[in-house]
């Protein structure tokens, strides 16, 4: 059996049309359009293609861009002061400084996110917002969780990849009770705020890390998989049953030059029921779900 695939592009899209929509319908109302401001530190050919990405995006969806690049020798007060501005200017209701930092700026990360206003940290990265998350409180969840979530829910409902829906109201939100979910990874950026999120649709989580021991067999019981480790082909087909959900965050670069995911994607297809592709699965997701924040922190600062 073959199972569905769970193509992220496609799904981005159609999150991209229903932002597009209701930028369209509040900036009329409102006289002005959702604002981003995206801060790239450095030359990083891997960031740069990200900005740039995050950029084209965005001008689909009706988003308004505030793009600042400083060079990689830029001090952490210099970054502050931009971050600074971008919290005082009414335009900008989100904030994303790109990850990871140049050289030693990179152990500064923590505090310069910190440093972002709450309501503006669309990349849901702020220990305030993360803190609410833990709380099952508050809106800006992080994106390459959220985008997670939207694949579980696509793979739970009856719509496919490529059908000809008109909006994602189509796709219901999935209860995950009685469910078991096995999280490979732990980190502050996926395994843990994944984890969280399936907490809160009600699964049975377990997170599992570097020094599980028995990964296959814990992974084994999962009805729904997330891995987010960064170790190519990790997961194998023998790792999964024949309904288990299986969501690969994992972006490794191949001898070739390639991407790849997590998951052995041509065998685990054949043995589980859904799955997601790398490249065109999550990463597509995380995008969009940055217009999504974008979108609701315009929309919490115009009810204000
Ligand atoms: P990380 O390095 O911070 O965390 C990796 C986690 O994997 C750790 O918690 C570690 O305990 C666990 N781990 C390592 N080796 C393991 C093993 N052999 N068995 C079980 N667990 C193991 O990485 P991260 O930031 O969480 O990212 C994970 C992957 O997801 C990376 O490939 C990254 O590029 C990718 N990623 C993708 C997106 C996206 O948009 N698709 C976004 C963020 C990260």
């Amino acid at each position: 059996m073959s199972a569905k695939i769970l193509d992220g592009k496609w799904l981005a899209s159609i999150y991209e049309q229903d932002i597009h929509r209701q930028c369209q319908t509040l900036s009329e109302k409102f006289g002005s359009a959702p604002g981003l401001a995206v801060i790239l530190v450095g030359d990083n050919p891997a960031s740069k293609a990200y900005v740039g990405r995050k950029g084209k995006v965005a001008a689909r969806c009706g988003i308004q861009t505030f793009d600042t690049r400083l060079a990689a020798s830029a001090s952490k007060e210099e970054i502050l002061e931009h971050i600074v501005a971008f919290n005082k200017n009414p335009e900008v209701d989100g904030i994303l400084l790109q990850l990871p930092l140049p050289g030693e700026l990179s152990s500064e990360s923590d505090d310069l996110i910190a440093a972002i206003a709450p309501e503006k940290d669309v990349d849901g990265l702020h220990p305030f917002n993360q803190g609410l998350l833990l709380q099952g409180k508050g809106v800006l969840r992080s994106c390459t969780p959220l985008g997670v979530m939207k694949m579980i829910d696509l793979a739970l409902s009856d719509v496919k990849s490529g059908d000809d829906i008109e909006s994602t109201d189509q796709i219901p939100v999935a209860d995950l009770s009685g469910k078991k979910a096995v999280v490979i990874g732990r980190s502050v950026l996926v395994g843990k705020p994944v984890s969280f999120l399936l907490l809160e649709r009600n699964a049975t989580v377990t997170i599992a890390h570097s020094r599980t021991k028995d990964l296959s067999a814990v992974v084994r019981e999962a009805d729904i998989v997330v891995a987010a480790v960064g170790k190519e082909h990790l997961v194998k087909s023998d790792w999964v049953h024949s309904n288990a959900i299986v969501i690969d965050v994992g972006i490794n670069r191949t001898e070739q030059g390639t991407l790849t995911g997590d998951v052995a994607f041509d065998e685990v297809a054949q043995a589980c029921s859904a799955i997601t592709p790398v490249p065109g699965g999550v990463g597509q997701m995380t995008v969009a779900m940055l217009m999504h924040n974008t979108l609701l922190s315009y929309m919490a600062r115009m009810s204000q």
